[in-house]
């Protein structure tokens, strides 16, 4: 990683230069072996100013196909639940762990896997520099692996959701992933959106008062 992706400070422009510079980076990134399956590379999007960034996993399929974070139902289950409190993604800046979808052959198909420690690690200087750049006062991980990577390494998402930690200087919470929500059933379902509705209008509080204190 070269020190000026951590070394420019600046307004818009300054952070969009350095996140562009960073996006070229990783389109050619061979660290992993994620790079020998990937058709995208997965940066991120949104507004680099943002005091709120969202953090999932990685790219699936959708994702890896289009080169974008969050796309399918799981992206549009998102898109509701930021709209829920009146958020769109261009109020956010959203990405993930790694920026290639990891995935294994089966049965003459490709298939999402979760990402492996190693893979997250080679990948983890990225995240750093987003999170440099970006310098977000609230942050939202989506999921089990990046509560787990992020807040720590022994995290529950279904006994820890919905608490708030400090961490890179950033209020930091995690809720349960989108596609985590789709594969519930009946009550389930009923209760696991109810408690993501009920973190993500705890992450808009915090995202109205990190505005407040910019004035
Ligand atoms: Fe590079 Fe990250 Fe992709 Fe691995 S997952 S090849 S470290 S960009």
């Amino acid at each position: 990683m070269e020190n000026n992706l951590f070394d420019l400070d600046g307004g818009v422009e300054g952070r969009r230069e350095r996140l562009d510079a960073l996006e070229q980076q990783v389109s050619v990134c061979t660290k992993c072996d994620l790079s020998e399956t990937r058709t995208n590379t997965v940066f991120g999007t949104g507004n680099p100013t943002s005091p709120l960034m969202l953090i999932g996993e990685g790219p699936g399929e959708n994702e890896d196909a289009t080169g974008l974070p969050f796309v399918g139902r799981a992206g549009k289950l998102l898109d509701d639940i930021l709209a829920a409190v009146k958020l769109s993604r261009d109020d956010v800046y959203l990405t993930n762990l790694v920026k290639c979808r990891a995935c294994v052959e089966e049965g003459g198909r490709w298939k999402n896997r979760p990402p492996r420690t190693a893979e997250v690690n080679a990948c983890d200087p990225y995240l750093q520099a987003q999170l440099e750049a970006v310098k977000p006062a609230v942050i939202l991980c989506l999921g089990g692996p990046a509560a787990k990577s992020i807040i720590d390494k022994n995290f529950r998402i279904t006994k820890d959701r919905g608490e708030w930690h400090d961490v890179y200087g950033a209020r930091t919470m995690a809720t349960f992933h989108p596609a985590y929500v789709l594969r519930q059933r009946g009550d389930d379902l009923k209760e696991t959106k109810r408690l993501v509705w009920r973190d993500i209008q705890a992450v808009r509080s915090e995202y109205d008062r990190a505005l407040e204190k910019r004035g």
